[in-house]
């Protein structure tokens, strides 16, 4: 039997030891055969093993060499899986086929980072099965005025259609965490968005703005991030958002309102 390498805390290894939670996974997932699933941080094994049973190719990137040299010998069967040794904000995402589905029990150190590199990469991804600190899932789906809304939900909520699945308690994992975790899924709203891809970027820079000072207002926080004050009063004029409003309290709507008005008047 292969030695199993202690757990590493500095890379975010809590591994999953509850295969119920593997089954409820793999529910929201809803695999089809034909499936190509992307797996981020496959450990010791807890997801890659089911992944490879139900679909034929599994791609996965694990950080760690010795869990990489692990489960070269653990998955030695497993035909579907094509295992890389790297960091995950780095993998060559062009190389996945269109409608990849990813699914991962995320490392929570890099757990923010890694949504938005994997948002900036959804054109080749149908849909995305996230394990996540409960707090961060929150953040994900929370509404405008609430304690978690941010840049996070209003980013997510834009590209996506998020719903969160299910709650994973820190028994779950060995060794233990200090908070729980959730399953969330993230559906392609590709339909829905704006295809302009310099629309999409004002949108992110004008987001980003708005919630760069989060005590100040709208306005001033749009302004400090080098936006034209004239250019900020029209748009908010034009779209009828009061410029003394925080960030927090503009709907994910008023935001792609507002980033269309800037654009128009910049
Ligand atoms: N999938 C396994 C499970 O559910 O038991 C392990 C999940 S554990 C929370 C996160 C895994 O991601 C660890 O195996 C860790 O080594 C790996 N990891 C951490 N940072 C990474 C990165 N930047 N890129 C790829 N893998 C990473």
């Amino acid at each position: 039997m292969p030695v199993l390498p202690r757990p590493r805390k500095r890379l975010g290894q809590h591994f999953l030891i509850d295969p119920n939670i593997v089954r409820k996974i793999l529910k929201v997932a809803a695999l089809n055969p034909e499936d190509v699933v992307f797996e981020i941080g496959p450990g010791r094994g807890a997801l890659t093993h089911a992944l490879c049973e139900r679909v034929a190719r599994v791609i996965a990137v694990e950080i760690d060499r010795l869990l990489v040299e692990y489960l070269a010998q653990t998955c030695a069967q497993q035909d579907a899986l094509e295992l890389h040794h790297g960091d995950a904000l780095a993998f060559p995402y062009d190389t996945l086929p269109a409608g990849t589905v990813v699914i991962a029990n995320l490392p929570y150190y890099v757990s923010t980072p890694l949504v938005f590199r994997l948002l900036e990469e959804r054109d080749r991804i149908d849909r995305m099965v996230l394990m996540l600190q409960r707090e961060v899932a929150e953040r994900m789906i929370a509404a405008p005025g609430s304690r978690d809304y941010g840049l996070l939900s209003v980013v997510t909520q834009y590209l996506t259609n998020p719903s969160k699945a299910f709650v994973v308690p820190a028994s779950c994992f060995r060794p233990v965490p200090q908070v729980d975790s959730a399953v969330v899924c993230l559906s392609d709203r590709a339909a829905s968005n704006p295809d302009d891809a310099r629309f999409e970027e004002v949108f992110m820079k004008v987001v980003r703005s708005a919630f760069a000072h989060r005590r100040k207002t709208l306005i001033n926080s749009c302004r400090e991030e080098g936006w034209e004050e004239p250019v900020l009063r029209r748009a908010m004029e034009e779209t009828k958002i009061d410029p003394r409003r925080r960030a927090e309290t503009l709907t994910v709507k008023e935001f792609i309102a507002l980033a269309h008005a800037i654009r128009v008047f910049s």
